[in-house]
């Protein structure tokens, strides 16, 4: 490992040591609190529990402008099943493998403990010289950007930021979507099943899914939609009644299955199963290629119980008519970058319980008003079926600025020191820039940092060699800002 590498990976390894999952973040915030008060710098903090260390400029650098070094406190804590670790207490065992820093069992944590370890690292490190620093450190980042949403912007005077929660070197990000989320309600009329039912049972299950923004033009299935399409030929063929719905697990998740339980009569029945098996097996042939693990049983289970519930035919109908209207997917590539999508949306969660029926519907853009015109459009099929729609305010976009002086000099600054050229991206997904900026109107900034694989995931990896690389970046950036 290059010596400084080792250093900087010292630093993570204490970090590892403190207990830092998305809203328990109170350990490490007292440990960086307490790495400052040891070096005599202040630290400031709001009520949200965001920090900032500030850190006075090295000699000769009274004068430039203050940077801003920006990464979040927490980490998402998942572990392998079977594994008895206790994130509330155990640190976290990491582990080389060659060029990769990985962890056992666990998450690794480098998203974002990284960040942290480079802040404090280019403190600590008397060849660096700096301008005035404000390290700033959010909490609950992991959950939807959380903390950064409470931010006091009073806590920063500096107007350049350098993000490190980005997860491959040699990337720039110098933009991303804003979100929100729509809450579609509708009590359903729900009666007896009065005799000659049968149930039947529609599975949709065994697709990626995936990240409801960075994988959504991945032309993968969406298990709701699946379910629409599939329920929709069902009632074109025969009376049907809905008794269970239940499909999604997250907001920003594409749904990987959706699972649902109706009643037919009993001489309608086979012509009901034929219709929603023929549609079947088109389904799964349409994503061979793209979603190959998708996979849908059509299953007879006997009469229905005698003092079974159902939704009315009616009800049925407008449950299955909505989910099939509903916008899903991207809607629109963006100008600047036509790889990558500028608007989208996705049906992440359907149920039927307690007799009503509950949609969650998640949107995303870089254009504000396109996000806007996508919520409107979610929202109105909702009213359509006589729903009570709910949007969230969500999160901004940090939009790309491309006469940025912080991504020319980091661009001229890449070129001179490894001959190549960075990759500059807009991300179709929330990042704490976007609030950032929102919130401190006139910032300057980009997010980078070392490569990792997997992260929110126990086979999270960190590459050695980037890490390197992003030291010397940033300590060339340090000492060029003016
Ligand atoms: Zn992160």
């Amino acid at each position: 490992m290059h010596p400084m590498t080792r250093t900087i990976i010292d630093y993570f390894e204490q970090i590892n040591q403190i207990p830092r999952c998305s809203k328990q973040e109170q350990q490490i915030s007292r440990w960086l609190q307490q790495w400052a008060m040891d070096r005599g710098l202040a630290v400031k903090a709001d009520s949200a529990g965001n920090l900032v260390v500030q850190v006075p400029a090295t000699n000769g650098f009274e004068h430039a402008p203050t940077v801003i070094l920006q990464g979040h406190m927490d980490m998402v804590c998942e572990k392998q099943a079977g594994s008895d670790h206790d994130f509330s207490k155990d640190p976290i065992r990491m582990v080389q493998d060659g060029p990769w820093l990985t962890a056992r069992e666990t998450t690794l944590g480098a998203d974002n403990g990284i960040a942290i370890a480079l802040a404090l690292a280019l403190v600590d490190s008397p060849e660096v010289t700096h301008p005035p620093l404000e390290l700033f450190f959010t909490v609950d980042e992991e959950t939807g950007l959380t903390g950064v949403l409470k931010m006091d912007p009073s806590l920063l005077s500096g107007r350049i930021l350098l993000n490190l929660d980005s997860e491959d070197e040699g990337v720039f990000i110098v933009g991303c979507a804003g979100g929100r989320n729509t809450t579609i309600n509708r009590p359903l009329d729900v009666k007896v099943l009065d005799g000659g039912f049968e149930w039947v049972g529609v599975s949709a299950h065994g697709m990626k899914g995936g990240h409801s923004g960075v994988d959504i033009a991945k032309h993968r299935a969406n298990a709701n939609k699946v379910m629409a399409r599939l329920l929709s030929a069902g009632i074109s063929v025969a009376p049907m009644r809905l008794v269970e719905l239940k499909g999604g697990t997250g907001r920003n998740v594409i749904p990987r299955a959706c699972e649902a339980l109706a009643a037919c009569r009993r001489d309608r029945i086979d012509e009901l199963v034929k219709a929603l098996d023929s549609l079947a097996r088109i389904i799964e042939q349409e994503y061979r290629t793209a979603d190959p693990g998708l996979t849908i049983h059509i299953e007879k289970k006997g009469p229905a119980a005698a003092d079974g519930r159902g939704v009315t035919e009616n009800d049925t109908a407008m449950v299955v008519n909505l989910l099939a209207a509903l916008p899903c997917g991207p809607a629109e590539m963006a100008e600047d970058f036509p790889l990558l999508v500028q608007t989208s949306t996705n049906l992440s969660m359907v149920e039927i319980s307690n007799d009503a029926l509950a949609v969650t519907s998640s949107q995303r853009s870089s254009v504000p008003s396109r996000l806007d015109a996508m919520c409107l459009a979610v929202e109105s099929v909702g009213r359509l079926a006589g729903a009570t729609v709910h949007t969230g305010s969500g999160y901004p976009s940090w939009p790309m600025n491309r006469e940025s002086p912080l991504l020319k000099r980091c661009t001229s600054l890449y070129r001179e020191l490894f001959d190549a050229a960075p990759t500059v991206q807009v991300m179709h997904a929330g990042l704490e820039c976007g609030v950032i900026g929102d919130r401190c109107p006139g910032m300057d900034m980009i997010s980078l940092g070392p490569t990792m694989e997997n992260p929110h995931s126990p086979s999270e990896r960190l590459y050695l060699p980037s890490v390197e690389k992003v030291w010397r970046l940033m300590v060339a950036l340090l000492k060029a800002v003016d």
